[in-house]
């Protein structure tokens, strides 16, 4: 059993992935070329808004729109301390300073009011300037915009939307990277969307927004490379990964519904028995990872161990939060700053997860889970 099945689904669609891999090598334009094009405004349909831009990396889909939005020294970017350090690093390459804002305990993203309460310590403080928010859309759920767009507009700060992990998730009729001023996803690998290689894109309805991330995302260009109005990155997507998404897209809805499955399968035999990262209705979420929590630490560990030696892989997303990591020290946090987020990084562990998972596998699983939890 994998944790993240990459070859079943290569296996369905290989001719086609082949096919438009060819003709990449054929035209030749490896940069830029018509498939980036095509798959940007695939994108951008799917997702249902204006513009999509897209990147070499989730991480530099993150550090585009911040760039773009003039965060730097003295500006305060709040986000979650219980993320793939990817969120956090963006903001201090900027020279700004991450604010950290403690999660939910039942849907492990942001908690609106704790953010509220944190911006208003940091405008007391007045060392600061409160200028964005960078939700998490943690595991695949959309964190609960509505709240924290109220209390962006009320602070005036932007909202970057890290979807690295949600594509394909929603809220009511719209779609996760939607959410923002920008949002941005990732195409790693493992992500529900994913090529091989990295890859990323953001997403915005904000024209004006759109132009200075297209000019960022190459090397801050003007009418031509040649001609630089802004300072930029290198942060295009190879035509190459553009041409694989371009089929991994085409049945990126009918592998969300498998997805759905299984987490639908999971919750009903875990009911009870193990807690689950809570879904708010009319949420969904993409199913990045199937995430639970166990009693405790040590319990934890003894699932993990019996999983194992049931040939069943686990991991851990995140052992440790971003605010006690040894690079983020210098942020001045400790430990009992976010007393969630660190419990939550003591018993949380994620279960295989992918849309080729067998309904014998989940009972497996879930059958394994069952006997440790109840000795
Ligand atoms: C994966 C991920 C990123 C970064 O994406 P890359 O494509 O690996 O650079 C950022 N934020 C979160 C929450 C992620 O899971």
């Amino acid at each position: 059993m994998e944790f993240i099945d990459l070859h079943a689904q290569q296996r369905g669609i290989k001719e086609r992935l082949l096919d438009s891999i060819r003709g990449v090598l054929e035209h030749g334009q490896y940069i830029m070329g018509p498939e980036v094009v095509q798959l940007e405004q695939h994108l951008s349909d799917y997702v249902g808004v204006t513009h999509c831009i897209t990147c070499s990396s989730g991480t530099d889909a993150l550090l585009v729109p911040l760039i773009a939005m003039g965060i730097g020294p003295g500006d305060a970017v709040f986000t979650t301390p219980f993320t793939f350090v990817a969120t956090v690093e963006v903001i201090c390459l900027l020279g700004a300073t991450p604010v950290f804002a403690d999660i939910d305990f039942n849907t492990l993203n942001i908690n609106p009011s704790t953010f509220e309460e944190t911006v208003i310590q940091t405008i007391e403080r007045g060392k600061l300037v409160p200028r964005a928010i960078v939700p998490v859309d943690l595991f695949g759920l959309p964190a609960d915009y509505e709240r924290i767009r109220m209390i962006a507009e009320r602070y005036e700060l932007k909202i970057l939307e890290d979807g690295a992990q949600s594509f394909g998730g929603s809220i009511g009729p719209r779609k996760a990277c939607s959410f923002g001023d920008a949002g941005a996803t990732s195409f790693f690998p493992a992500k529900p969307l994913g090529c091989y290689g990295d890859g990323g894109a953001i997403f915005t309805d904000d024209d004006e927004l759109a132009d200075a991330m297209k000019s960022i995302r190459f090397h801050g260009a003007g009418n031509d490379k040649y001609d630089n109005v802004r300072i930029g990155i290198n942060g295009r997507l190879d035509t190459l990964q553009a041409a694989i998404l371009l089929e991994k897209l085409a049945v990126f809805d009918d592998e969300y519904e498998l997805r759905r499955q299984v987490a639908s399968l999971y919750r009903g035999k875990l009911d009870g028995i193990l807690e689950t990262q809570m879904v708010p209705s009319g949420y969904r979420s993409s199913w990045a990872f199937f995430s639970v929590l166990a009693k405790s630490t040590l319990e934890r560990t003894q699932l993990r161990a019996q999983l194992e030696a049931a040939g069943v892989p686990t991991a851990i997303y995140y052992r440790i939060p971003i605010h006690l990591q040894p690079a983020y020290r210098y942020l001045g946090y400790r430990e009992g700053d976010f007393p969630v987020a660190e419990e939550v990084s003591s018993r949380v562990f994620s279960l295989p997860m992918h849309p080729y998972l067998k309904r014998n596998d989940i009972n497996h699983i879930t059958e394994v889970i069952r006997k440790v939890v109840s000795v």
